[in-house]
């Protein structure tokens, strides 16, 4: 029977030899992540249903990571990482990225930075697996042709107990992007595009499998960004066939074997939409919703109040270059925050040079403010002491993923998501801006 990739990996997690949507299916889990802000519900769960001196099922295969809200001085954030950090001694879990040192909010070297971003840069994204996360952008791993989705703590301390979960199988909407890129286009211009045109619950509960042309020449980032924001068109989760790019990221993260898995050419899609990329224009989504899509040279007339250049979506080291080739030579207008991802973006920012600058001293002379320790800082608005969050009722260009109402701080606040191309050539003219402005 013709299968998609996303049904051959549920298949094999379950021991069956064929597998349809809908269908329900237990499943054995191959990584659970959890974070500072779900993981202590999802401990308390676990305590409460398997006993305070219940053993997780598999130490090896719980990675935990402080994220959210690290660097703040509220007394429950901080709580929150103490709570995982015992846990992590408790069970001697193998994956415990603790960040140890926030007295100066800054990360210890060995800290490893945003989740989702972090388990691809540690290896946990390995094609043909099962990951689960207490987070909805778990989606993110997709990219590298496993099944990863968000889910909640319940579930979470489920798994923590056996291993395993009860799913169901997702139908697959597939999307071929054909041509070849413009340069002033990034994968977050498409991703928008897509979500514009399906809606904030155009693929609820089913796969986004992204194929064609385009998606095979772009980088793991790039592919990281489209799958990461299928959650905001509803999506179970989104999924990219493995291919040499995924295995040359892969060298050196994992010595682990994993099997990738592909659609057979014969099988029936829930829905199939082809896109010519090559047609597109750069786009924003306006407040407040992922889906509020409008082309950025159409926002001219926007006037900013600061550009936000961070997270699992858009803090990735590829946006920052794209950010920097952009700025390089000009001045922002407006109060612009770089947040890295990861702490190794965070280093690679100091050390990677474009024309014999590094990208630092690229946004320094720029006018930005300088880059934070790695955390997801504003995306999520966090605590009033949060790096970049809107504490005012101010409008934002931003790389991140949702511009609901509150959701970087200030519930009058205006939030447009953009490409890091975009969030630039805004910052440089204190409007929303398309980016062939500067090119
Ligand atoms: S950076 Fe933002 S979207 Fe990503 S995990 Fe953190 S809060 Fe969530």
């Amino acid at each position: 029977m013709a299968m998609t990739m996303v049904e051959k990996i549920l298949a094999k997690a379950s021991g069956k030899s064929t597998v349809t949507p809908g269908e329900n299916i237990w499943i054995d889990v191959d990584v659970l992540m959890t974070h500072d802000v779900c993981g202590p519900g999802t401990i308390g769960i676990f305590k409460k249903e398997f006993g305070e001196n219940a053993k997780v099922w598999d130490r090896e295969k719980i990675v935990l990571i402080p994220d959210h809200y690290i660097f703040t001085a509220d007394k429950r954030a901080n709580r929150n990482v103490d709570i995982l950090r015992d846990f992590a001694q408790e069970q001697n879990i193998k994956y415990f990225y603790d960040i140890i040192d926030r007295s100066n909010f800054k990360a210890n070297p060995d800290y490893k930075g945003v989740c989702h971003v972090a388990l691809a840069q540690e290896g946990h994204t390995r094609p043909g697996e099962v990951l689960f996360g207490t987070d909805s952008h778990t989606c993110n791993a997709g990219a590298f042709g496993q099944f990863a989705t968000g889910i909640g703590n319940t579930d979470a301390a489920f798994i923590l107990g056996t291993g395993k979960l009860l799913v169901k199988v997702p139908a697959t909407m597939r999307f071929v992007l054909n041509g070849e890129m413009p340069d002033y286009l990034l994968a977050k211009d498409l991703i928008l595009q897509i979500i514009g045109d399906i809606s904030v619950s155009g693929a609820t509960y089913r796969t986004m499998e992204f194929a064609g042309e385009t998606v095979e020449q772009m980088t793991m980032e790039e592919r990281m960004t489209l799958c990461n924001m299928v959650i905001e068109a509803g999506g179970k989760n989104g999924v990219i066939a493995a291919d040499e790019t995924t295995f040359k990221y892969l060298q050196g993260r994992t010595d682990k074997t994993f099997e990738s898995f592909h659609t057979d050419e014969n099988v029936a899609f829930y829905s199939d939409r082809s896109y010519d990329v090559t047609k597109l224009e750069p786009v924003v989504a306006k407040p407040h919703s992922p889906d509020n899509r409008e082309l950025a040279r159409n926002c001219r007339d926007v006037k900013i109040d600061r550009v936000y250049i961070g997270s699992c979506t858009g803090g990735k080291i590829s946006d920052f270059l794209h950010a920097a080739k952009l700025m390089k030579g000009h001045q922002v207008k407006v109060p612009t925050y770089l947040v890295p991802a990861t702490q190794k973006v965070y280093e690679d920012l100091f050390s990677l040079k474009h024309d014999g600058k590094t990208l630092s001293e690229i946004f320094l002379d720029a006018g930005c403010i300088e880059p934070a320790a790695p955390s997801c800082a504003a995306c999520l608005g966090g605590p009033k002491d949060t790096f970049g969050r809107l504490n005012e009722p101010e409008i934002c260009v931003s790389t991140t993923n949702r511009n609901f109402p509150g959701r970087m701080g200030n519930k009058q606040a205006q939030v447009y998501l953009a490409s890091p191309y975009t969030a630039a050539a805004s910052a440089l003219t204190g409007y929303v801006t398309d980016p062939r402005e500067f090119m």
